[in-house]
């Protein structure tokens, strides 16, 4: 709320903990535009205790590779930390050195007997991944949950510079949406309540680095990925392009041929259906807790982002 604020003429949180910004054009009965970036983070929810150990699932999309060793911060009051339990190689057993460890031979271990465990956490309890900052080289950042909070600094940066260059011919609705990782349920009850003529979700896709499959992956510092296929609306798409190569941001096109995975696939059959961009920014290690993104891609994409703003209102009829 408060990074949204210098931008918004008015900022709420909604009944199911969205965020949401308006930045209003001043016109009445003006269309409304929505741009999302959901605020909300992959982890695990604690579902029972053994000698002290946490049992887990995991929320969202989690690799359970990635898990042991890994430190855990779970979200009780205060926030308690622990380390999902590994095997040292010595004591595996024969044929096992090679396998994923199953989620049930997974444990949380918060270094507490049972008794005092069953005091400190409740079944229930829900917990992210802890991870430090870092900064990469000269341009690339990487901490946890930069999907989708990268997404969300794009919003900012292109408020940022909406505003700069005066005012938007439609009314702007920014939504810091809940609960995309799991059922979409803050970007569908939103969508639903603002009623908006288009919406833009901006989310991240995947990163290249040299073991990953060149046509899923998009490489860092080369802009904003523009989905294209029936998730989207193909004008708003062709905007996107045509603007990306008249202001020379560098941008790619992914071809999505079913399910974006973001929350544009809510919000295309919100009522009626509402027109639907997606812009993504490239990500390394989605999901994991070094997450690693380019400042560059962050700025490139609200420079469109910005530019399809700037536009709406003006030129673009209802699609
Ligand atoms: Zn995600």
């Amino acid at each position: 709320m408060e990074l949204l604020r210098p931008f918004s003429d008015e900022v709420r949180i909604d009944r199911l903990g969205n965020v949401i910004g308006v930045k209003r054009c001043g016109v009445a009965g003006a269309k409304k535009l929505l741009l999302d970036a959901h605020l909300d983070e992959v982890g695990i929810i604690v579902t029972g205790i053994e000698e002290g150990f946490l049992r887990f699932h995991t929320l969202g999309g989690i690799d359970t590779r990635l898990l042991p060793a890994r430190e855990i911060r779970l979200l009780t009051d205060p926030p308690v930390s622990g380390f999902v339990t590994c095997l040292p190689p010595h004591v595996l057993e024969k044929g096992e050195e090679d396998k994923a460890i199953p989620l049930d031979k997974l444990f949380l271990d918060i270094g507490l007997n049972q008794s005092q465990a069953e005091r400190m956490v409740k079944i229930g309890t829900t917990g992210v991944f802890q991870s430090e900052m870092k900064i990469l080289g000269e341009h690339q950042v990487s901490a946890r949950a930069i999907d989708d909070r990268a997404g969300f600094a794009v919003l900012l940066r292109a408020a940022e510079l909406i505003q700069s260059v005066g005012q938007a011919g439609v009314d702007i609705y920014f939504l810091g949406s809940v609960r995309e990782e799991t059922n979409g349920a803050g970007a569908i009850t939103a969508a639903y309540g603002i009623q908006p003529d288009w919406c833009v979700a901006v989310d991240m896709t995947h990163g290249r680095t040299p073991d990953a499959p060149r046509e899923e992956t998009f490489p860092l510092g080369g802009g904003p990925a523009v989905g294209v296929g029936p998730n989207m609306t193909k004008t708003l798409c062709e905007r996107l392009i045509t603007l990306a190569q008249e202001r020379k941001i560098p941008y790619s096109i992914e071809v999505m041929a079913g399910n974006s995975g973001t929350n544009g696939w809510h919000f295309q059959v919100s009522r009626e259906g509402i027109p639907t961009a997606v812009l993504s920014v490239p990500v390394r290690y989605m999901h994991s807790p070094v997450e690693t993104v380019d400042l560059r891609d962050i700025e490139s994409t609200a420079q469109l982002l910005s530019a399809f703003v700037g536009m709406l209102g003006h030129e673009v009829r209802a699609c």
